[in-house]
């Protein structure tokens, strides 16, 4: 469908300063009706009008006003020529991975993965003949040892969960366009905030707008950014999957979206501080956070991001025992998976998010039974800095 009326010439506004995206790209323009705020198209069908059939309106074909809005707000973060909105950040990675390689193909893949994607590469990817090889994401002279024929797809993550480890970047898109590959990155712990990987030459950038990109705790959602012939083999893939995402959570995300830069900036300012106060700690053995300058990659992660993001690891000297003890003394953050909302979420992730992985496999990604992982929220700093020392005073 195109942009017809009451979404005609939308604001593009690339060349503005992230924030200034933030509110206006994307938006529709005329206003329709003269709205402020684009309203929500909660309709399944469009009129038809001659077009070609494939660009009538129709929601789970993501060609509809609340879905383009979105999506064009999305690619003028992302610094890309397109964007696609999907149903969950599972989504739009499955959908992407399932549109660059097929049967008899090979992937290769950063080691340590978000559970997810993981569970997606060896089980319905591996069911359907796309075999992948575990690359170590700081050595990429490793990597071509792993080539074959057959590989399509490289894929790695900005900062990997919950080690927040950053892997050589600009290595990855170096390697894909010697190797004809396609280069994709899941973002989401970073944000386009902090890094926008499709300006460093990433082929296809994705994002889980559950997280950072909404920023409420209060919807599912994927994206998936590049350039518009990209992005459109992925959307056709997409459309047969039926992962649209619906025109209410495309209202919720785009308003999200209009406070990302100044959340996500406040996140990283208290993360930062709260770090700090870990290391400080005899209570805690070990912190991983890119912006300390104990932390291994942090110069890489210096040069290339604008912020160092709010998610922030720690390893307790007392292991279970005294994680545990922190959880429950801690007062303002709530125990939960999920990140990048306002509330700050504390989780043990080998009782949680990495549990279906074995003790053998936790202890060769570095996982040890004793860490924390945080996200950071919008709180007030001192209040997060007063209630963790007085948690860790605790055990
Ligand atoms: N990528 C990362 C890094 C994640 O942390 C998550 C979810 O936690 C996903 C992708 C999947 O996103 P969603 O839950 O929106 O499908």
């Amino acid at each position: 469908m195109t942009d017809k009326s009451p979404t005609p010439s939308p604001s593009s506004h690339t060349a503005d300063s992230l924030e200034t995206r933030c509110v206006h790209a994307g938006e529709p323009r005329p206003r329709p009706s003269g709205a402020l705020v684009a309203p929500i198209y909660q309709s399944s069908t469009y009129e038809y009008h001659g077009e070609d059939y494939h660009d009538v309106g129709y929601l789970r074909l993501s060609n509809t006003p609340s879905q383009l809005s979105v999506a064009r707000k999305i690619a003028a973060l992302e610094g890309a020529e397109a964007a696609l909105v999907a149903a969950s950040g599972m989504s739009a990675i499955s959908a992407t991975l399932m549109a660059f390689a097929s049967a008899g193909d090979h992937i290769l893949a950063q080691d340590c993965l978000y559970g997810g994607t993981q569970g997606f590469l060896r089980g319905e990817l591996h069911r359907f003949g796309v075999s992948h090889s575990p690359i170590d994401p700081q050595r990429p002279e490793s990597w071509e040892a792993l080539l074959k024929p057959t590989t399509r797809v490289i894929y790695v993550e900005t900062l990997t969960n919950p080690l927040v480890q950053v892997a050589d970047l600009e290595a990855v898109v170096a390697f894909a366009r010697e190797h004809d590959l396609v280069s994709v990155i899941d973002n989401t712990f970073a944000s386009p905030v902090n890094f926008r990987p499709a300006e460093h030459g990433f082929d296809l950038v994705m994002e889980s707008c559950t997280k950072y990109m909404n920023g409420h705790s209060d919807l599912i959602a994927g994206s998936v950014a590049g350039s518009a012939e990209q992005v459109h083999k992925v959307k056709l893939t997409l459309d047969h999957l039926g992962g649209a995402l619906d025109p209410h959570a495309c209202f919720l995300l785009q308003r999200g979206l209009k406070t990302l830069a100044v959340r996500v900036r406040a996140q990283n300012g208290s993360a930062l501080a709260l770090a700090r106060l870990l290391e400080s700690h005899s209570a805690v053995a070990r912190v991983n956070y890119p912006g300390l300058a104990s932390h291994p990659e942090h110069e890489r992660a210096a040069a290339l991001f604008a912020g160092f993001g709010g998610m922030v690891s720690f390893e307790m000297v007392g292991g279970t025992a005294a994680a545990e003890t922190l959880l429950k003394a801690v007062t303002l953050p709530t125990v939960a998976v999920s990140l990048g909302g306002p509330e700050t979420l504390l989780v043990r992730p080998a009782a949680a998010i990495h549990s279906q992985f074995s003790a053998e496999e936790r202890t060769a990604s570095g996982i040890a039974d004793g860490l924390i992982r945080m996200s950071v929220g919008l709180e007030g700093t001192d209040d997060l800095l007063a209630d963790l020392t007085q948690a860790l005073e605790a055990v």
